[in-house]
């Protein structure tokens, strides 16, 4: 996500994404995540360029958005009967605002996006910060206090949001009023600061471990789930309208869509590398045969697996004898960061049946061994925790 860039009219940046993040207090296992996260499957924006490149792919109003029908239809539902009400008011009246709206979901799969559309829709401003931004009590009531009526405030990452912030937001959310209290000892005392009517859209990709209270005070809360193959096809064929390129053939749309791990950045992000190879090395025309060259040159193979996928599930089935084995010694192993491992390598494994996460420990399923071309090591069902 941009923040700092106006790129939008509907766009005013609150503070840095997350300001722990400065390059001197990286930690060892940070710069390693980085490194890992920087794959071309990556879920998560590996750049400012690229994100200011999906800048320009992004869906502009609900019409324009992709998949995801059910959450869509909710939320229009909800934008016209807030329009409705609106219209209904004269100027002297306060504004409607929209329910508070809570998107869980892995990275990439649009609730940023979303965000900008919903605050485009009702014509309102979006204002955007995350949960690391928000600090201290003050950096929120300096958000709030910013805030028109009817705008959007849209915290990613809010499952990251510190507890002491998170109970001056619930007054905001539930009474658009915040109380600070000034000074401490026989001084304190407590100041009622009042904002205007909002809506606060939280996005996590760990719904778990946001609090219930929290949780309890958004009226409108979805999980997104991950693209099919036909709402893939559809958002490749429009952004290769957008980046002003030849479009590929029906048959080059569907293989780029399979292996984009059912996630619209990583299919974006494939096109744009198709687009490169396509040019340099042929003459910019995109078929199955490129695609195929293209992503094979990535390591990229036919199910959207890259060279760490294929090693984390190579090393479970070599070393430890398919498992089931421990998070911990699959990362010793491999010299990987395990909480990269965890957030990165095995949503998508877990999802497509390769891996499986057992009470003992991850063990490869007898279709990842199959993907690897390998045999099966454990032939009885295997009894998943997930
Ligand atoms: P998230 O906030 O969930 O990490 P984003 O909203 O940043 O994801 O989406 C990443 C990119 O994927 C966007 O820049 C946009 O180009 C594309 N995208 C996401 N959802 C859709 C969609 N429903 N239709 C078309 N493109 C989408």
């Amino acid at each position: 996500m941009g923040i700092g860039n106006d790129r939008s009219p509907f766009l005013c940046a609150i503070s840095p994404l997350n300001t722990n993040d400065s390059p001197c207090t990286r930690t060892n296992a940070d710069t390693i995540r980085t490194m890992s996260t920087q794959r071309l499957i990556s879920s998560s924006p590996t750049s400012e360029i690229e994100d200011q490149t999906n800048w320009a792919l992004r869906p502009q109003s609900l019409d324009e958005y992709i998949g995801q029908s059910e959450l869509i239809e909710r939320i229009l539902i909800a934008v016209q009967a807030v329009q409705a009400r609106q219209n209904g008011k004269d100027d002297s009246e306060p504004r409607e605002h929209l329910e508070h709206v809570l998107l869980h979901g892995p990275p990439g799969l649009g609730k940023t996006t979303l965000a900008h559309v919903i605050a485009s829709e009702l014509g309102t401003n979006l204002h955007v910060t995350s949960g690391p931004a928000l600090a201290r009590g003050t950096d929120l009531v300096a958000a709030l206090t910013r805030l028109g009526p009817g705008d959007v405030l849209f915290i990613d990452e809010i499952h990251r949001l510190p507890i002491a912030v998170e109970e001056f937001i619930y007054p905001a959310m539930e009474d658009f009023k915040i109380d600070v209290c000034l000074d401490t000892g026989l001084n304190a005392r407590t100041v009622q600061i009042k904002c205007a009517p909002f809506t606060l859209l939280g996005a996590t990709t760990r719904a778990g471990l946001l609090s219930s209270p929290m949780r309890s005070r958004f009226g409108l809360a979805h999980h997104l789930k991950y693209y099919s193959q036909d709402d893939l096809v559809h958002i490749v064929r429009r952004s290769s309208g957008l980046l002003q390129m030849s479009t590929p053939d029906d048959d080059a749309l569907s293989t780029i869509a399979s292996r984009s791990r059912g996630t619209p950045r990583i299919a974006n992000r494939l096109l744009r590398r198709i687009r490169d190879y396509a040019q340099v090395r042929h003459d910019g025309q995109i078929n199955t045969q490129i695609v195929d060259d293209a992503l094979n040159l990535e390591g990229i193979d036919q199910l959207g697996l890259d060279e760490l996928d294929r090693s984390y599930l190579s090393t479970i089935y070599s070393v430890f004898n398919g498992g089931p084995v421990g998070l911990e010694a699959i990362s010793a192993t491999m010299n990987e960061d395990s909480g990269t491992l965890e957030d990165v390598v095995e949503p998508y494994l877990l999802q497509i049946g390769f891996l499986a996460r057992t009470k003992r420990g991850r063990q490869i399923t007898p279709r990842g061994c199959e993907h690897l071309g390998l045999k099966p090591i454990h032939t009885e069902p295997i009894q998943s925790i997930i």
